[in-house]
């Protein structure tokens, strides 16, 4: 039987670095952690990582890549492992990748993720074509931004042109609806050695500043002029309303039966292996209890980083303190027990 210390899990420092190398740990792999100069000494100090290696930029990746070969290390893909090399560079990786690379290609593709949700038959924000259009609030998203920072919202075109001109450098966004609502985070997993998903957390983000404009008073908003942003500074633990499981359930499945029908870009064929591993569906919850789902990740996502101790939700199903970061690994190390490493790499 093909054993998991002939294999190593690697990933780059951030992110959920520390969550997937723990999750690895505990389930008996040993790591690398893929540093960027100056913080290696960060990673150490939570003793999850038993080799380091060190890069001046993440995007130098392909420097390390023959070691990391040698090695025989499975590469876990994260945010920013995704934000830094992109889809392109990604797909010429030749170590290990856990997950589908070609899906990465549509969950960083705006237009591509919004064509996937719809056809999942989820209920997404209305996008105006044009500034023109504007008939309700819309929330104006840069395509470059990272992390939320710099969004702004406009009521009218009018306004839309007089904010616009506070950003002269930015060509491409989109205009979306804004939804009046509770974000929620919805974290699933699924398995690609047993075909079942798991619900296994939620959370909101904590942003800057739109979740501090509430404290201060409308007036003084006003009087200093004050503009909300969405940077993302942290991740917030929820649980939420047990009748709302059924219809979570029923999006991560529809979206999951619906990556089968995604084209490959390269092969323009539809991807085989569908969507597999760990996702995020981005939505608000209005009033009426509807989601209007405006984002998916393909990937791992910060919001799962409160449960490293396990979650409410996968508490249930485990009786050991499960993070998405370790059912990775577990996946993993159940393929290579079973022969069938090659259906969870992409
Ligand atoms: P994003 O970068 O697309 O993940 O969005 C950043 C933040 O903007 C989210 O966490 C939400 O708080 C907010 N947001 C994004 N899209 C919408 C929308 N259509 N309606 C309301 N709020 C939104």
């Amino acid at each position: 039987m093909a054993n998991i210390s002939d294999y190593r899990i690697a990933t780059l420092g951030s992110h959920t670095a520390l969550q997937i190398l723990k999750g690895a740990h505990d389930e008996g792999f040993k790591t690398i952690c893929v540093c960027k100069k100056g913080q290696e000494k960060l990673y150490k100090s939570f003793g999850v990582a038993d080799e380091v290696m060190m890069l001046d930029e993440f995007a130098n990746f392909f420097e390390l890549e023959e070691k990391l070969i040698k090695k025989n290390a499975i590469l876990i893909p994260h945010g920013s492992f995704v934000s830094y090399l992109g889809w392109e560079k990604i797909r010429d990786i030749k170590v290990m990748h856990y997950g589908s690379k070609g899906i990465l290609e549509w969950e960083s593709d705006r237009v591509k993720e919004r064509q996937w949700l719809k056809a999942a038959g989820l209920l997404i924000p209305k996008v105006f074509k044009t500034p023109e259009e504007i008939d309700r609030p819309v929330i104006v998203k840069f395509h470059g931004a990272l992390g939320g920072k710099g969004y702004f919202i406009a009521n009218t075109s009018e306004e839309f042109y007089d904010r616009i001109k506070e950003y002269p450098g930015e060509a491409g966004f989109v205009l979306q609806e804004y939804i009046v609502g509770v974000p929620i985070y919805m974290h699933f997993f699924q398995s690609s050695l047993t075909g079942e998903l798991e619900v296994m957390s939620f959370d909101k983000r904590y942003e800057s500043n739109a979740d501090s404009i509430g404290r201060i008073a409308a007036k003084d908003q006003l009087d200093v002029n004050i503009r909300t942003s969405y940077t993302i500074t942290g991740n917030i633990p929820l649980v939420i309303r047990e009748s709302l499981l059924p219809d979570i359930f029923t999006m991560g499945q529809n979206i999951v039966k619906e990556s089968f029908n995604l084209k490959d870009h390269k092969t323009g064929k539809p991807m085989e292996k569908g969507l597999f591993g760990p996702f995020c569906l981005e939505a608000i919850l209005d009033p009426d209890l509807k989601f209007y789902v405006f984002e998916i990740s393909a990937r791992i996502v910060a919001g799962t980083n409160p449960y490293i101790n396990g979650s409410p939700y996968t508490w249930l199903k485990y009786d050991v303190p499960m993070s998405t970061g370790r059912r990775i690994a577990r996946e993993i190390k159940q393929a290579i027990e079973s022969g069938r490493l090659e259906e969870v790499l992409g």
